[in-house]
This record gives C-alpha cells, sequence and structure tokens, in this order.
C-alpha cells in the first residue's frame, strides 16, 4: 500500500466510521478518538509496504534539484495543524526540526484548541513566518456544531481580538449547513475584517459562501477532497478569487507522476493553488518528510515558474510581504 492508498484507506476507515458514537461525519475527517499510534492504519506491515515508496519519492525529490548542492525549493505549508495531540507529542523544537529539515519556510498555522497556533506563533525562529488562522473549534466535537452554535462568533471574536491571525479555519462545513445564520456570520465577519477563510468544504457549501458573500476569500482545503480536475476547473473559473489547496489529493499522481488532467489544470492555473500538510492527526507528523516529498515530486514535473509559485509564491502572495517574527508574534 503506497501514500495514496494509505491515506484513501484512512479516509474510507473514518467514513465508515462516521455515524459511530464519538465520531463526527464530515466528508472522511472525523474527530480523533483514539493514539493513531494505537488504533491507526500504520502498522509494521504498512510500514514495509510505504517504504519502497517513499524511497521513489525521496528519488523524485532529489532529482528535482536544479544542480548538485542547490539549495531546495523553499515549500510554504499551507495547511498545518498544530493540535493538542500533536503538542504533546512533538514539542516546539522537535517541530522546528521537522519544517526546517523539509525545507518548508512559512506555516499557515490552525488548531483545536487554538492554544496550539499561539504556542507555534510564539516560537522564535530566524527562518520561519507562521500565519495563523484562527479555528472556530474549541474541541473536536465542535467540528459538527459550530455553523449553529452562536458560540462560534464568542469565541473569534476573542480570538480575533488579539489581533495577530490572517484568517478563519481551517474549518468543515457540508451542503447547505454553509447557508446557516452561525456559518454566514463567520463569512461576513471574515471579509469585513479582510481575513481569509480556509474552508474545508463540498461545492455545494462552497456556493453557499461565495453566493452569500461573492468578496469571501476562500482556500479551498483539499480542493474539494474528492471534487474532480475538470469540476474544479469550473470553479475557479467561475470564482476568480478562490484557491486551491492540494493536501490529500492523491488522485493527481500516478507513480508520483501528474496526471495529464492535473497537469492541464495546474498549467491554466498556475497562480491560484497552494501545498499543505494537513497534520490533522500525529500520523501525519510521523509522515512528514514523505508528504513533502510526494509533493517535490510532481513539482518537479512542472516548469519553474509554476512549480516555485505554487511551493511558495502563490501562498507568499496571499498574505504580503512573509510576515516577520517580531509582527508576527506582537499580539497573541
Ligand atoms: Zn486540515
Amino acid at each position: 500500500m503506497h501514500l495514496r492508498e494509505l491515506d484513501l484507506a484512512n479516509t474510507a476507515r473514518y467514513r465508515a466510521g462516521g455515524s459511530a458514537p464519538g465520531r463526527l461525519e464530515s466528508e472522511g475527517l472525523p474527530v480523533q478518538t483514539q493514539s493513531p499510534r494505537r488504533s491507526g492504519p500504520l502498522n509494521g506491515h504498512d510500514v514495509k509496504r510505504i517504504r519502497p515508496w517513499f524511497w521513489c519519492c525521496a528519488v523524485a525529490a532529489w532529482a528535482a534539484l536544479p544542480a548538485f548542492g542547490a539549495p531546495p525549493l523553499p515549500i510554504f505549508d499551507a495547511h498545518l495543524h498544530y493540535n493538542a495531540e500533536a503538542a504533546a507529542a512533538y514539542p516546539v523544537p522537535a517541530v522546528l526540526d521537522i519544517l526546517r529539515r523539509n525545507s518548508v519556510r512559512a506555516i499557515l498555522v490552525t488548531s483545536t484548541p487554538n492554544e496550539g497556533t499561539r504556542t507555534l506563533l510564539a516560537a522564535t525562529s530566524p527562518d520561519l513566518t507562521v500565519i495563523p488562522f484562527v479555528r472556530p473549534y474549541r474541541n473536536d466535537a465542535d467540528r459538527a456544531t459550530w455553523f449553529r452554535d452562536p458560540e462560534t462568533l464568542t469565541l473569534l471574536e476573542a480570538e480575533l481580538a488579539r489581533g495577530a491571525y490572517r484568517g478563519i479555519g481551517e474549518f468543515h462545513v457540508f451542503g447547505d449547513d454553509a447557508a446557516s445564520e452561525v456559518a454566514q456570520r463567520v463569512v461576513d465577519l471574515a471579509t469585513a475584517r479582510g481575513l481569509y477563510l480556509h474552508a474545508h468544504c463540498d461545492e455545494r457549501a462552497l456556493e453557499r459562501i461565495l453566493g452569500h458573500n461573492s468578496a469571501a476569500r476562500v482556500i479551498w482545503a483539499h480542493s474539494g477532497f474528492s471534487v474532480p480536475p475538470e469540476r474544479l476547473e469550473r470553479a475557479l473559473e467561475r470564482y476568480p478569487a478562490l484557491r486551491g489547496e492540494l493536501s490529500y489529493r492523491y488522485d493527481m499522481t500516478t507513480s508520483g507522476r501528474l496526471t495529464t488532467a492535473w497537469r492541464r489544470l495546474l498549467l491554466r492555473f498556475p497562480d491560484r493553488f497552494v501545498i499543505g500538510s494537513d497534520t490533522w492527526v500525529n500520523q501525519r507528523w510521523e509522515r512528514y518528510d514523505e508528504i513533502i516529498a510526494w509533493y517535490r515530486g510532481w513539482l518537479a514535473d512542472l516548469p519553474e515558474d509554476v512549480s516555485k509559485a505554487i511551493a511558495w509564491s502563490n501562498a507568499e502572495t496571499l498574505f504580503g510581504a512573509p510576515t516577520t517574527r517580531g509582527a508576527a508574534t506582537r499580539s497573541p
């Protein structure tokens, strides 16, 4: 089972448990109720089968280096979580090490609860830019209810008063739940304050968000997760401010190479995509090197200016000049 199959199997497993007690159904990304070390799919058997794929990615990434000794492409990880579970297992120096060895120089970070984001924001590292987003979740259970809970606005107002946040999310919302009064007030709040929305949503919910407020600036987590490239193309045409983030899009590649449909889409919209690790459970932190190697593998299939844009400058452009450590740590 290689990386793509492993994550698809992981997603299917979570979907299957969507209605079980303690799990929340939301496009396959449920509440994590057990330690992934004990319950997750990465048992020894899987690890053995992943290894050849990892080396395949590593070799592709190495081949992507422009010349011997040239520094690797800097990465802007535009979908990183530092949840309580991760903070317990990966202290800040360990996180900084992981990012540094992958040449990740900027992160869009969110967490449940928001303390994790503030912790990373406060971490001093001269070679890392931290872009904090506030999450409308006090705990994992809020994932399924935030859009109908008036307390969401109270939480967001209190966090935003700290001053450094650049967006709201990642939040999960599907179908007409995005038309709820609370969800639409969150959209309006973000738009009024010039904040981005990092939305893990389906096409219907995206329509509800942008139909309600066409000025909303949405980073579409996972680019719709399972939305085929042809329909994604229609969405990018229809909503000029929409940006697509590409974690979990293992349909982009076959044996580590871009499919024709995805290559065509990336070349048509080279300035509309960003990449991210989506470290929503600790398994993703464990596999961080592998995830970034997968990106480097297919980025090498693209012209250099396009790969640089997707790896770094598209995200950098969204947030203006990189936030300096001093500016980023001012408020929370
Ligand atoms: Zn996520």
